[in-house]
């Protein structure tokens, strides 16, 4: 289920704009609009859960896949080595913006 109300689901309806670097039936991955690192994109299900905890064990597999196409990713981009950072905020007290599930791959940097 996606919900208008929410950037992220327009994005994965393709009625809101985003550099898509990668989909499948389940995820997308986008550009994040304010970049913190060269590279900065952000993976979200296609499914809109709110946060982290609204997760249950339905989603086991799909949160794995997140990790699966991030590492990916990486390896595709060259930042497998020296490395990259993953992050997922939960709530507004663990900085989360926009109410739908994502993880953040940030990397790219010259070290
Ligand atoms: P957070 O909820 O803290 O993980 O942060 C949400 C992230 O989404 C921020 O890094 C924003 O720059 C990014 N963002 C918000 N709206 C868009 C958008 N329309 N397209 C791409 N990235 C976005
Ligand atoms: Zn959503």
């Amino acid at each position: 289920m996606t919900t208008m109300a929410c950037i992220f689901c327009r994005i994965v309806e393709r009625s809101a704009p985003a550099e898509m670097v990668y989909e499948d039936d389940e995820l997308i991955v986008f550009k994040d609009i304010q970049p913190r690192a060269p590279i900065h994109v952000l993976l979200v299900p296609r499914e809109h859960i709110a946060t982290v905890n609204d997760l249950t064990v339905h989603h086991i597999p799909l949160m794995g896949k997140l990790f699966l196409v991030a590492k990916t990713l990486a390896a595709q981009w060259g930042i497998a080595t020296p490395g990259y950072r993953l992050s997922v905020h939960v709530g507004r007290g663990g900085g989360q913006l926009i109410d739908h599930v994502h993880m953040h791959l940030l990397g790219g940097w010259d070290r």
